[in-house]
């Protein structure tokens, strides 16, 4: 992907090491936690867009809530579930009475 967009300087990714949101595409737990730190982003729908742009394409890497796996099938007309994986404890927003 090209220069990151301003959104992600507010985005959760940008609060964890970088190589959590680049894991191995056949790490599936690796894959996993980079999808719960997109699960309680605002910003998803934007970063998943732009991931799938001609012009901004991200190649490698977990953007949107979707694996480079999950973002090819999207870019074949292909369906992907929602699947953001676990969402660790730590991220989890709980809601107080
Ligand atoms: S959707 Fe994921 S990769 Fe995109 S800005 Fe949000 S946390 Fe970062």
């Amino acid at each position: 992907m090209s220069t990151a967009p301003t959104f992600m300087q507010y985005a959760p990714c940008a609060q964890v090491d970088p190589d959590l949101m680049f894991p191995h595409p056949q790490d599936r737990r690796g894959v996993a936690a980079a999808k719960s730190i997109c699960a309680v982003c605002e910003f998803t729908a934007e970063c998943l867009a732009r991931a799938l742009s001609p012009e901004t394409r991200a190649k490698h890497g977990v953007f949107g809530g979707k694996s480079e796996h999950e973002r090819r099938e999207i870019q074949r007309g292909r369906p992907v579930p929602l699947d953001y994986g676990p969402i660790p404890p730590k991220h989890r927003r709980i809601a107080h009475a």
